[in-house]
């Protein structure tokens, strides 16, 4: 009946609070979106446009473990505000963003810094330090009805139990709206396309077993242990 020549690859799907399951389409993110991360980046954190990479859609992590990634002698963990695009579109005004937003999720964009700190030197793609396998662990996605307007919130990740990164949601240098407005001028966003919104300071290495427990308020946390 099918006429794939091998078998078709299932698609990845991130639980939803309240039940169901979210298809991803694609995973954008958005480097250096706070101040002070971009500074402890060594870089200086002007309002130059929002710049993007992406990892594979299936790069998601949705259970409790993530596998320490091959190629990598530190690993570092970057907590994120992530976005549901449930709408999509090309061009999308900041005023209309809220609209194409179906929900929002914790991530941790998962990192091998080594990697990332060769391909800058050399001036080569980040693909390979940021979309691996496993590099996108994410929490249930709470859909946005739930949210008035969600824009400020404490962010924080803790590694066994201390305190790593804390910020709030308002330090974004581009907004949620910002950015959609951005990428969307980009590519046309797709629904099932996933946004992780950056990162604030006190990025750090992690090491098989650490546990990491990543909190936004209003969102279930999210837990992984890296194994
Ligand atoms: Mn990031």
């Amino acid at each position: 009946m099918s006429e794939f020549v091998i078998p078709a690859p299932p698609v990845p799907a991130v639980p939803v609070r309240g039940g169901g399951l979210f298809p991803v389409r694609r995973i954008f993110c958005v480097g250096r979106n706070y101040a002070a991360h971009a500074r402890e980046m060594g870089h200086d954190p002007d309002r130059e446009p929002p710049f993007f990479f992406t990892k594979p859609a299936d790069a998601i992590v949705t259970g409790g473990e993530m596998p320490y990634p091959a190629a990598t002698s530190e690993l570092h963990h970057e907590v994120e505000l992530v976005v549901a695009i449930g709408a999509g579109g090309r061009d999308i005004a900041e005023t209309d963003a809220k609209a194409h937003i179906w929900g929002y999720a914790i991530g941790i964009d998962m990192t091998r810094r080594d990697l990332q700190a060769e391909a800058k030197k050399l001036g080569r793609p980040w693909d390979m330090a940021k979309g691996f396998d496993h590099s996108a662990p994410i929490g249930e996605i709470v859909p946005v009805g739930n949210f008035g307007r969600f824009e400020s919130g404490h962010i924080l990740l803790n590694v066994n139990g201390a305190e790593r990164q804390e910020g709030d949601l308002l330090d974004m240098i581009w907004s949620v709206p910002e950015v959609i407005a951005a990428l969307s001028r980009l590519v046309e966003l797709q629904p099932g396309d996933l946004i992780f919104t950056g990162t604030p300071e006190g990025v750090a290495e992690v090491k098989r077993g650490d546990e990491l427990e990543a909190m936004i308020s209003g969102l279930p946390p999210l837990r992984v242990r890296v194994v």
